[in-house]
């Protein structure tokens, strides 16, 4: 008799025992198993001949659904390490590693791949029979060349004109059996490859003199500075030796135009994981991905779990970008967990960013991290010239100052694009009434609502409630009701009215949602559709845009001013990324701020000497304050109808830690969002010189946190590294 240890998607910290009639079951094996009156899917995590509990009392496992590992020996490493270093559940850190498919006990074999191609009626027939409906005439066409995959027949053709060749009987559905061996190597070409210049070619023989081993390097290149260019040419060294490449994407990053660069280039099919996909589209992925069928595979963030059968190397471009840290459920950072996974793998890794992390700055300055950079624009972009515009006693019309309106007319009227970036969707912020300055405000985040225009609503931004715009004045019911400050749908009407002969578009999270719109709003901006663009936190990741000569960036006082110590690096991060958006050789850029306090040392400072000067600063400034990367933090967060039970419950943490060695506890204080959803919230935050020991430390106490009885009335969090504090 074997006992089999399970991970089960349960939120508690063990694994639960099965018998099981059979001789011993591999690790990583999925399994069906009863659990109470529920069957649930785990993943076989251990195996034993004993049990602490009775045996004969311990249920058998109802069925096998792999005949292998879904998990290879390194990924089953890294699950492990993961429940350890951020002390989750292990049931949940193997759910987070595994495709939703795969969750839903899919198989894990894969599946013959589905085509549409011509019947024996469609070979036949004349194309001119069709030509009122040029789309169907179009899928008839390419189907007398070859069949079409259908997903991509739906993409290109659209689902009704298959339909109504189906319905004609026209074409028909078959599956092919998927080959066994990888073909693309047979594909591969190298299409385009410019010459390095003397930085890029230093920096891709440092990586290829490593290819073989593990080694973390941090690309540190302005914008446009071609680091793309290097991983291109890094990859290029990998795929000829038949091995596989992974590269990280922050979220918003991942469009089809990043993709097309890695496909062009070697002219073979590249992995894609977004958000857009389904479940079955994910799976296919990953076990093309584990059978070494692809060569390239991009994703974003969970796309790190992505199983290889022939790992080569692993990027992770703007390695910066917030989207790396999992912010619910199991917090972990996708750039934390590729450094692991490249040590595991002996695989080198490449972290690429303009602006990089302070805590990655700093492993490349102590020489943990070899340090590469590049100093000079590639190709015919060139640096924007970054000045302040001090707006204090200065009128502003829908939150631009008229200087600034000058300039803008200035440069469109030279046939220049303009981009203005400010921080908040909507209209605006806030709806004060004129009389009595009552603001209106959600009753569950106790935070002002956002005005937004279009829709006639106010909405809060925290918990997403809404409601009619209201005519009069809850307290004093006076009719005059004004916006304050400004906000992106606000600014997009006073431009059009102040610029009518010019177009203008909004790029923010409310207006670019929905499939492939953001590509679609990025191509018009390419094809000099509009002049004028207008948008938030989206405009500054990754893409660039020849023809802006103007950056105008409205509000970062806000910033300036944070309780966050984080706010300084992420607002530096941000403008250094918006100043490289912008300009051509032949058309340099300039980048203006305006603030309510032009000599503020940070913007000083980055304005004149730049980010990686910043930075060395900030880590200096971060030392002296004992911060991280300087040190390390975990963050105990609680949130509960009730203050007291959150305050309480944080209380008894602080006490079980309060004479620990080398451990500060600082709390329990309100979080900087007291209250949101009708909870309060409450954080307790653990500081310690070492890793180790806030980790032992930890270690030691969470069961017992876990036994408190307020752990089961309110909700609670742990976050290791934590980079929020909202
Ligand atoms: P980054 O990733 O640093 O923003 P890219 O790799 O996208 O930079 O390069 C910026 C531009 O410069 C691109 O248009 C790219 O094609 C071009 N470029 C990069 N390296 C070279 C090179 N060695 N020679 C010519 N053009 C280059
Ligand atoms: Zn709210
Ligand atoms: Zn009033």
């Amino acid at each position: 008799m074997v006992i089999i240890r399970v991970a089960l998607p349960i939120p508690k910290r063990q694994l639960f025992d099965y018998r099981f009639d059979g001789k011993a079951l591999d690790i990583g094996v999925r399994v069906a198993v009863p659990f109470g009156p529920r069957k649930l899917i785990g993943v076989v995590w251990e195996t034993s001949d004993q049990s602490v509990w009775d045996i004969s009392k311990l249920k058998f496992i109802e069925a096998v659904l792999d005949d292998s590992p879904i998990f290879d020996p390194i990924l089953i490493k890294l699950c492990s390490w993961l429940a350890q270093y951020y002390k989750h559940p292990i049931g949940d850190v193997v759910q987070t590693a595994m495709p939703v498919a795969l969750r839903k006990g899919e198989s894990s074999q894969e599946k013959p791949i589905e085509f549409w191609t011509l019947s024996h009626q469609g070979q036949t027939t004349d194309l001119s029979s069709l030509s009122r409906a040029p789309k169907q005439r179009a899928l008839l066409e390419a189907l007398q060349k070859q069949d079409c995959l259908k997903s991509k027949a739906k993409s290109e053709f659209g689902a009704a004109a298959i339909k109504a060749l189906v319905e004609k009987a026209l074409v028909e559905s078959i599956s092919k059996q998927v080959s066994q061996e990888p073909t693309w190597q047979q594909n591969l070409v190298v299409r385009d490859k410019p010459k390095a210049n003397v930085e890029q070619a230093i920096a891709i023989s440092c990586i290829e003199a490593k290819l073989d081993q593990y080694g973390c390097f941090l690309l540190d290149g302005i914008t446009g500075s071609g680091k793309t260019e290097v991983y291109l040419q890094a990859i290029e060294q990998v795929l000829k030796q038949g091995k596989q490449v992974l590269i990280l994407v922050p979220e918003i990053g991942l469009t089809p135009q990043t993709v097309h660069r890695f496909k062009y280039r070697f002219g073979i099919e590249v992995g894609v994981l977004h958000s857009g996909l389904n479940n079955n589209e994910r799976l296919q992925v990953w076990q093309q991905s584990a059978s070494a069928k692809l060569g390239i595979i991009i994703g974003t963030r969970s796309a790190i779990f992505t199983p290889m059968l022939k790992p080569g190397l692993l990027i992770v471009d703007e390695e910066h970008d917030s989207s790396y840290k999992q912010q619910d459920g199991l917090r972990y950072h996708a750039r934390d967990l590729a450094v692991i996974r490249a040590r595991e793998e002996n695989i080198p890794l490449v972290l690429g960013s303009a602006t990089p992390a302070l805590e990655t700055l700093n492993n490349a300055l102590s020489g943990k991290y070899q340090h590469l950079k590049l100093q000079q624009r590639a190709g015919n972009a060139s640096l924007a010239t970054q000045h302040v515009f001090d707006i204090r006693q200065q009128p502003l019309k829908f939150g631009v100052a008229q200087g600034m309106l000058e300039r803008m007319s200035q440069h469109l009227q030279q046939g220049s694009q303009v981009m203005l970036f400010i921080n908040r969707r909507g209209y605006a912020p806030a709806l004060m009434c004129h009389q009595c300055g009552f603001v209106e405000h959600c009753k569950h985040c106790d935070k002002p609502y956002t005005v937004h225009k279009q829709l006639y609503k106010l909405q809060c931004h925290h918990c997403g409630s809404a409601k009619p715009i209201p005519k009069t004045c809850q307290q004093c019911h006076s009719h005059e009701l004004v916006s304050m400050g400004v906000g992106t749908e606000q600014l997009e009407q006073g431009l059009a009215e102040y610029f009518p002969q010019y177009s203008s578009i909004r790029i923010d999270s409310d207006s670019a949602r929905g499939k492939n719109k953001l590509d679609k709003m990025l191509n018009s901006i390419n094809n000099n559709e509009h002049q004028i663009l207008i948008g938030t936190q989206i405009l500054s990741k990754g893409h660039h845009f020849p023809n802006v000569t103007l950056v105008l960036i409205l509000d970062v006082d806000g910033a300036l001013f944070s309780a966050d110590y984080r706010a300084a690096e992420h607002l530096a991060q941000l403008i250094t990324q918006l100043a490289g958006r912008a300009g051509r050789a032949e058309k340099p850029g300039e980048m203006w701020l305006q603030t309510h306090d032009p000599g503020h040392p940070l913007l000083q400072d980055l304005i004149n000497n730049g980010y990686s000067h910043f930075a060395q600063y900030a880590l200096l400034e971060r030392q002296h304050a004992n911060l991280p990367p300087h040190s390390f933090q975990a963050l105990f967060k609680a949130q509960a109808l009730s203050a007291r039970d959150a305050f309480d419950f944080l209380q008894q943490i602080a006490q079980l830690f309060s004479h620990v060695d080398g451990v500060s506890c600082l709390g329990p204080i309100p979080a900087l969002m007291e209250k949101r959803q009708g909870h309060f919230r409450m954080q307790l935050l653990l500081q310690s010189a070492q890793r180790s020991s806030l980790q032992k430390a930890i270690g030691q106490q969470i069961q017992q946190i876990e036994s408190f009885q307020l752990a089961n009335k309110i909700r609670w969090s742990l976050d290791i590294d934590p980079q929020d504090f909202t």
